[in-house]
């Protein structure tokens, strides 16, 4: 062992860890703390994994270049979290620790080198090299290096034993920004020239106090009034701590509500573990509208009265402004918000904000898992059976149960909320792995929503149009009628769903992936869905060169198209993910929605999730059958939730609410099983063929994904790490493949899959060991290991 030996991982897609030695002028960094090295021709910022390790044999140590952390700036148990996520999900420990860390730019600390005033003078010319290209005053030793072209090192070693320099950790503050600030003063007395009056008048409108940058937004005449009435005392200029935080619906008070009993014995429950301040998972199990969110808010509160702090995973955060607002609300300056939407400024500000404990309350989608909260006692995962929650891309975490690891390393309670549980989660808590919470009731007067399911063979019989059906169409005429809002699901996005050859019969497929392309824009233009390939639409057939091609299916823009026809005079908006691009849309969609300015929202599944819109008495599904076909055995699961959840978006208020769903496939047990709002019989039902293919929870799956440019060598590997991984498999796990996926191509790449079903320890120790038998231990070439997926396309 070597004191000064660090093991270090880089955040990029390397299986290995690297060794190094850390030079005299740096103290030793402990784990956690990030170091710049030098790797290849080029520097990278790693992180510390161990120090004080055994040098390995036969290689020359390379010296760190620069200690970018003295300490770590995260406790121990995130530092955990990403070790055991990278032993967990196969996954490059340097990616694992990136998400733990601070986002790139933020420094702690940096070892700074200083000329000790007066040592040399009087003898310039004779000057060490060193001291030569330090200059005068202070330098970052990383800096020297590069300005030299050498490691300084030993040189600042031996000048720092001679007193002519010290070296010292230079901690920098972040980097907020101040802004300034004008509040009136009490009894002052008011001015005479009118743009000293208007600025007093804006101030009071404001409450007395305002950032000067927005009083004079509209008018910058006003400034040079603003520094007048300051002289004068009539206001108080300050600098404030400007932090930059995502744009928001404007707060709105929702008041506080009386918990109905169910609401509070799951509260009792959650309380009780948290002021046992050790690990407990619960699963809170509430159809849709029985408030689970006061439940959530109340725990938090709870939390905070302890001292500690909150954390509130969704699945999307842009889809949900309201949650935001309502725990703005409630929590005021105290709450932060993660997601990926945030600049790097404002991504910055909130880590700060969090990591010093300013900030105890975070809502964030998926990576906010990682949120830096001191003492965290409380982790909610709201909506917990989302999909969305699984990272589809490297390290491929699932947040949920990411929450649930970070909660045992914490000793925090963690609540999975959800009308809809994974089947995973309800089978855990039938085992007792998790404590069941039930709210069984809405709150509302009107009880769950009627439901009724339109056979779509029979309207298309008898002549009715495919999208609206006489009953859906007559339901939303009523609804305008009546002055209530109706929501309108159709998950595919997009004009049209494919471009048909009438000569030959091909449609339109994507020159990358092997998937028809979308129309979108009322049909002018062509996308692929999973590469971005965007042309316009062709105007001849790619195979045959037939000019007579033809849309084929809808998606929500024609539905929208559709709707205004048949009820002229209806404001109909749309939210989907292309609306979702443009930032702040969502917000401004959901806002017009709330205030009434809509009365026909059609959407993807962003409309299904969470909201609370007490003026909707009416969801249609125009096509329930959507997402049923496809070959993924989450496929049922999923349409189930789905279907449940935006059927819960009606009558959630004092007005009752009604639920059309058109299908072609009106017996499917998914569907009738949500009519029924009958999560138990669809779980016995699911977990039947769950079973019977032991799909999870009844085994686990791992997929390994071969990719290649060229088809010929892609199925050869996939082939060699098939027969391995079959050969390792000894009865622990079966492995299904290697074959194509079924998305056989993918941004150019063909694609192969290995899945494997059975032991989880088992499968991941025999996937690792024969890819470091293949490939070494440090890069994996075209492989992608996914634990537990949650989709296998
Ligand atoms: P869920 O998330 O379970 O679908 P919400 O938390 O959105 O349900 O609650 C549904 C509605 O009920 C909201 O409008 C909420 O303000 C209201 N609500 C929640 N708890 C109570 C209560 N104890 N009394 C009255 N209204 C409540
Ligand atoms: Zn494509």
């Amino acid at each position: 062992m070597d004191e000064r030996v660090v093991e270090v991982a880089l955040p990029l897609p390397l299986y290995a860890t690297f060794s190094y030695r850390v030079g005299e002028p740096w103290a030793v960094p402990p784990r956690g703390a990030r170091v710049e090295v030098p790797f290849g021709n080029r520097k990278a910022v790693g992180v510390v994994t161990r120090s004080g390790i055994a040098p390995p044999a036969s290689v020359e140590l390379k010296d760190v270049s620069d200690v970018v952390d003295e300490a770590p700036l995260v406790e121990p148990p995130l530092l955990d979290l990403a070790a055991w996520m990278a032993d967990y999900y196969l996954a490059p420990p340097g990616e694992c620790y990136r998400l733990v860390l601070p986002p790139a730019g933020i420094r702690a600390s940096r070892t700074v080198v200083r000329r000790i005033a007066g040592a040399s003078a009087g003898d310039e010319s004779a000057e060490d090299p060193l001291l030569l290209a330090l200059g005068k005053g202070a330098m970052p030793v990383s800096r020297l290096a590069s300005r030299l072209g050498k490691d300084p090192t030993a040189g600042l070693h031996r000048l720092r034993r001679e007193g002519r320099v010290e070296i010292v950790q230079d901690i920098r503050a972040p980097a907020f920004r101040n802004v300034q600030v004008a509040s009136l003063v009490d009894g002052a007395e008011d001015p005479k020239p009118s743009a000293q009056a208007e600025v007093v008048t804006r101030l009071r409108a404001a409450g007395g106090r305002m950032r000067v940058a927005d009083l004079v937004r509209d008018k910058a005449s006003l400034r040079g009034a603003v520094s007048r009435l300051a002289e004068k005392g009539v206001l108080r200029l300050e600098e404030e701590r400007d932090v930059r935080s995502p744009e928001g619906l404007p707060l709105r008070d929702v008041g506080r509500h009386t918990l109905v009993s169910d609401q509070e014995e799951a509260l009792e429950s959650v309380g009780a573990a948290l002021r046992t301040e050790s690990f407990a998972p619960f699963l809170l199990h509430g159809v849709t509208g029985s408030g689970k969110t006061e439940v959530y808010f109340r725990a938090a509160e709870q939390a905070l009265a302890l001292g500690r702090s909150a954390l509130f995973l969704v699945p999307e955060i842009a889809l949900t402004p309201l949650l935001v607002r309502a725990a703005r609300t409630r929590f005021g300056d105290e709450v932060a918000v993660q997601h990926s939407e945030l600049s790097a400024g404002e991504r910055h500000d909130q880590w700060w904000r969090i990591r010093d404990g300013e900030a105890r309350v975070v809502i964030g989608a998926r990576s906010a898992v990682f949120a830096p909260l001191p003492r965290l006692g409380l982790i909610v995962v709201d909506e917990e059976h989302e999909g969305a929650y699984k990272q589809e891309e490297s390290p491929r975490y699932h947040a949920r149960d990411v929450a649930v690891m970070r909660a045992t390393l914490e000793g925090a309670v963690v609540v999975l909320g959800s009308a809809t549980p994974s089947v995973e989660s309800h089978s855990n808590a039938l085992r007792g792995k998790y404590r069941r919470l039930t709210l069984g009731a809405r709150i509302g007067a009107h009880g769950m929503p009627r439901v009724e399911i339109v056979d779509r063979r029979a309207v298309l019989k008898a002549g009715g149009d495919a999208i609206l059906s006489p009953p859906l169409r007559e339901a939303l005429a009523e609804r305008l009628a009546r002055k209530e809002q109706s929501l309108l699901l159709l998950n595919r996005r997009g004009y049209a769903t494919s471009l048909l050859c009438r000569e030959c019969g091909q449609q339109a497929t994507c020159p990358n992936c092997s998937v028809c392309l979308t129309l979108h824009g009322r049909g002018v233009r062509a996308l692929c869905h999973y590469c971005g390939h965007d042309v316009p639409t062709p105007g001849a057939c790619g195979v045959c060169k037939g000019a007579y091609l033809r849309l084929s299916g809808y998606g929500t823009e024609q539905v929208v198209d559709v709707v205004k026809a048949a009820l002229p005079g209806a404001r109909v908006e749309r939210l989907d993910r292309d609306l979702a691009a443009r930032r702040g849309a969502v917000a401004r969609v959901l806002a017009g929605f709330e205030a009434g300015e809509t009365d026909i929202l059609v959407g993807t599944q962003m409309i299904a999730k969470g909201h609370d819109f007490p003026r909707v008495t009416l969801v249609g599904v125009v096509d329930a059958d959507v997402g049923l076909g496809l070959p993924d055995f989450r496929a049922a699961e999923r349409s189930f939730s789905l279907l449940t959840q935006v059927a819960g978006r009606a009558g959630r208020a004092e007005l009752p609410g009604e639920v059309i769903l058109q299908s072609h496939w009106p017996d499917h047990y998914a569907l009738t099983l949500a009519c029924a709002q009958d999560y138990d019989s669809f779980f016995e039902r699911e977990m039947e063929f769950r079973r019977t293919m032991a799909y999870p929870p009844a085994g686990a799956l791992l997929n390994l994904l071969v990719r290649a440019r060229d088809a010929g060598p892609g199925a050869r590997e996939a082939d060699a790490l098939g027969r391995r991984l079959r050969d390792a498999a000894r009865g622990r796990y079966r492995v299904l493949g290697p074959a194509r996926a079924p998305l056989a191509r993918l941004r150019g790449e063909h694609r192969f899959q290995i899945l494997l079903k059975g032991q989880r320890a088992a499968m991941r120790a025999a996937v690792k060991g024969a890819l470091v038998e293949r490939y070494g231990a440090s890069r994996w070439p075209g492989i992608a290991v996914d634990v537990d997926p949650v989709s296998v396309m």
